[in-house]
């Protein structure tokens, strides 16, 4: 109701009231009351927070009370009023909310609640309002008709509406759950708000209780609980981001949540977090992966080489507190690349599941069993008697299990195969070690058990580290050998049936600066059990290549065949023979005088690799002599499918050869067979005349030993080769 109707409906309370005035009632009674509330209407016309007005209905302003100027954003009515034109054009953003003002008062003759958005007239800032209005046709029809109503700014609660609806739809797409949170001041919590999502991310907590701390923190799993409360607390003092990952139970079990907010400290002390909610359940899933990928050997799912340091860092500091004992056991399988050359590596994976299973059936649930990589395995026991002796003791049983577990036979889809372990076993009573240390011993204890011969353990003790420092200081020792001039090859001569040196062996000799000279036999084993073979045997190849090519240019030495050993280890390691060309490349030998001398023991690798590698370095130019034969068990038709050069027999068959009819046998059977595949033998190691002439007899044009020349230094060889030129021209 605006002031103006306020006023008619006065003057006729007044009139009406005149009337009856004349029965009985005192007019200037009346009068007075009408006053009285033609002053409290006044009143509220002026001071209601609505805004009230009047307009023609092409829109002139007729009246507006005091909120209907101050909303419209001017002083006084005055200056309002003649500021409008047309109040409809100039009030709606949306223009065609005017049409439809007037079309719902000419069907209605009102209209209420009429929410739009306008300008605010003097600013031209946008608000919304909420309008109610009706038609006046004044009863003297020569009065115009015109609008009335009372005008409501609620631009406040739409925006609020506004600002929840793009909020609902937001959090409808994010992958997650916005919520606030707060701590009040005596410490409980509340969600102000939560997005829909609550729901999915508590699923087991009721529609209605999705905004109640204590049921939402009820789901949460007992062991991460206590970590979040505790970063919540943090993040109330410091006023730092609160950042966590914990797990919800759901029906199928538990799911990872990661949970950020941002804090805010209210001016009524309590603490505020706005943030989001997310399932970082396919994460942690993939982070469990990588881990027990980092973790856990996937052949045989034991724990690998990593885990097992970590759990032996834990053992050690555990046993220096509790007093106890503890051991490590190294396991390796006797014959393991046996049967991966011969059955091939998927049989290989099917052994060492099965020993794996069987070594953890050998042990407590609580002792860890692990695979450290190829055929080694490491036990580790923990909480054995404080008394060392009954440790050890225990320690010993449990080995003399693990030896007969493993040992029984394994049937590998239809292979049958038979194997044994060598165990070496450390023990540790505390901290006084590191966990590689420990696994050193152990593993050195192992090698000791290898030694023995195999199939049987051996504890670690002082002396064999005393030993293993020793070996260790040598290996350093050797390394430094290859640059300083230590290491040194010399040449022994090959000759003819004539005596004529046609070739040279180079063999290692090695000065050590307080040991004197040391037997290249016992240097190399060190070296191939600590790792260091194939730097040494390409060092020696590398030498010898460049002894090759100095004697080039030497009148005396030039003609000279150059015999190199080479372990055959190194020779089947992959990528030796590309390594090997890739050297003659940049060193070239003239007219292949290089011939490398393997063992048998190249065999342990099948024979059509083995003849491929020798026939990829024939091609370079490069031939091969079967070392030491006579003493291995390789057949004729093995060696036949080898691109063999030479065979050299050896000395102990030589050295024999002599002495009975059984001995003569022996050689004239491996001379056959050199002769059968027309590879020429080399009689090795002849010290004597006698040896001399009965190889000689037997057929051997080649020969190499003592009585020829030992092994010298290059100037001392290129001296005898001169002399014997000279001898033999002047004969
Ligand atoms: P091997 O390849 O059979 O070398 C021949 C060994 O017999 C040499 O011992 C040599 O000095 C010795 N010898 C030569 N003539 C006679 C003789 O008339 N009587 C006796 N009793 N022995 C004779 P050395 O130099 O001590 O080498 C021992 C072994 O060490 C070699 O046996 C070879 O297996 C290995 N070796 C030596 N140098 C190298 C090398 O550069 N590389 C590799 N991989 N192994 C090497
Ligand atoms: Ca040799
Ligand atoms: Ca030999």
């Amino acid at each position: 109701m605006d002031g103006v109707s306020v006023q008619t409906l006065l003057a006729i309370i007044i009139f009406v009231c005149s009337l009856v005035g004349g029965f009985g009632v005192s007019f200037a009674a009346m009068r007075a009351r009408a006053l009285r509330q033609e002053v409290r209407f006044e009143s509220i016309y002026n001071s209601v927070a609505d805004g009230i007005y009047r307009s023609t209905l092409d829109g002139r302003l007729l009246s507006a009370n005091p909120a209907m100027v101050q909303m419209n954003g001017y002083e006084t009515e005055q200056a309002f009023i003649s500021s409008v034109n047309d109040m409809g054009d100039e009030w709606y953003i949306d223009p065609r909310r005017r049409d439809e003002f007037v079309a719902l008062i000419a069907r209605d003759g009102r209209v209420e609640n009429f929410v739009s958005e306008v300008h605010r007239h003097k600013t031209g800032e946008r608000i919304w309002i909420s309008e109610n209005a009706q038609l006046v046709r004044p009863e003297d029809r020569k009065k115009a008709p015109y609008y009335q109503g009372t005008v409501r700014e609620v631009s406040d609660q739409i925006r609020r509406q506004n600002a929840e609806r793009r909020l609902a739809q937001l959090t409808a797409i994010v992958p997650g759950c916005l919520y606030q949170f707060r701590r009040d001041a005596d410490g409980s919590y509340s969600f102000p708000y939560v997005s829909r999502q609550m729901a999915n991310m508590f699923p087991l907590v009721e529609a209605e209780k999705l905004q109640d701390a204590e049921a939402l923190f009820e789901t949460v799993h007992p062991s991460d609980i206590e970590k979040m409360q505790a970063s919540i607390e943090e993040s109330a003092q410091t006023l730092a981001t609160w950042s966590c990952d914990f797990r919800v139970k759901t029906e199928e079990g538990y799911h990872w949540v990661h949970g950020n907010s941002i804090p805010e400290l209210q001016p009524d002390g309590t603490v505020l977090w706005s943030g989001f909610l997310s399932d970082i359940s396919a994460r942690k899933q993939e982070e469990e992966r990588v881990h027990d990928m980092a973790f856990i050997d996937s052949l045989t799912k034991l724990p690998n080489r990593r885990y097992m340091e970590d759990q032996l860092d834990r053992a050690l500091l555990m046993a220096d507190r509790s007093d106890r004992n503890g051991a490590v056991f190294f396991i390796d399988l006797d014959n393991f690349k046996r049967l991966n050359d011969t059955e091939g590596h998927a049989v290989g994976d099917k052994l060492l599941v099965e020993v794996a299973d069987r070594l953890q059936a050998a042990v407590r649930k609580s002792d860890t069993v692990a695979r450290l990589g190829g055929d080694e395995f490491v036990i580790l026991v923990e909480g054995l008697e404080a008394d060392i002796k009954s440790a050890e003791m225990r320690s010993g049983l449990l080995a003399r299990r693990i030896l007969q577990s493993v040992g029984e036979p394994y049937d590998l889809d239809g292979v049958s195969f038979h194997t044994t372990p060598s165990i070496g076993i450390a023990m540790f009573e505390g901290a006084s070690h590191t966990a590689p240390e420990v696994l050193v011993h152990a593993d050195t204890a192992m090698y000791e058990a290898k030694r023995a011969g195999r199939n049987t353990m051996r504890m670690f003790d002082p002396d064999m580290q005393r030993n293993l420092e020793q070996t260790m200081s040598l290996i350093d020792d050797l390394r430094e050998a290859m640059t300083s001039g230590d290491l040194t090859l010399h040449y022994q001569p090959v000759v003819n049936a004539e005596g004529e040196k046609i070739a040279a062996e180079a063999l290692l000799r090695w000065t050590h600066p307080e040991r004197g000279v040391m037997n290249p036999r016992e240097f190399l084993a060190i070296a191939q059990q600590y790792g260091l073979l194939a730097e040494l045997n390409d060092w020696v190849i590398e030498k010898a290549i460049d002894t090759l090519r100095e004697w080039e240019s030497d009148e005396v030495l030039r003609d000279l065949r150059m015999f190199v050993n080479v372990s055959a280890s190194r020779f089947l390691q992959s990528g030796f023979t590309e390594r090997l060309g890739a050297l003659l490349m940049k060193k070239p030998v003239k007219h292949d005088r290089l011939t490398l001398e393997v063992t048998e023991a190249v065999m342990s690798r099948n024979t059509p690799y083995v003849a491929e590698q020798m026939r990829n370095l024939n091609a370079l130019g490069v031939s091969f002599c079967m070392d030491d034969f006579g003493t291995g068990f390789t057949s004729i038709s093995q060696l036949s499918a080898l691109p063999l050069a030479y065979i050299k027999v050896d000395p102990t068959i030589v050295q024999r050869s002599h002495e009975s009819e059984d001995t003569r046998l022996v050689v004239r059977t491996v001379l056959a067979m050199s002769r059968a595949l027309e590879i020429p033998a080399i009689a090795e190691g002849v010290e004597t005349d006698e040896q001399f002439k009965s190889m000689k007899a037997e057929g051997c044009t080649l020969f190499q030993g003592f009585k020829f020349g030992s092994a010298v230094p290059i100037v001392d060889l290129k001296a005898s080769q001169m002399t014997a030129r000279s001898f033999a021209l002047s004969a």
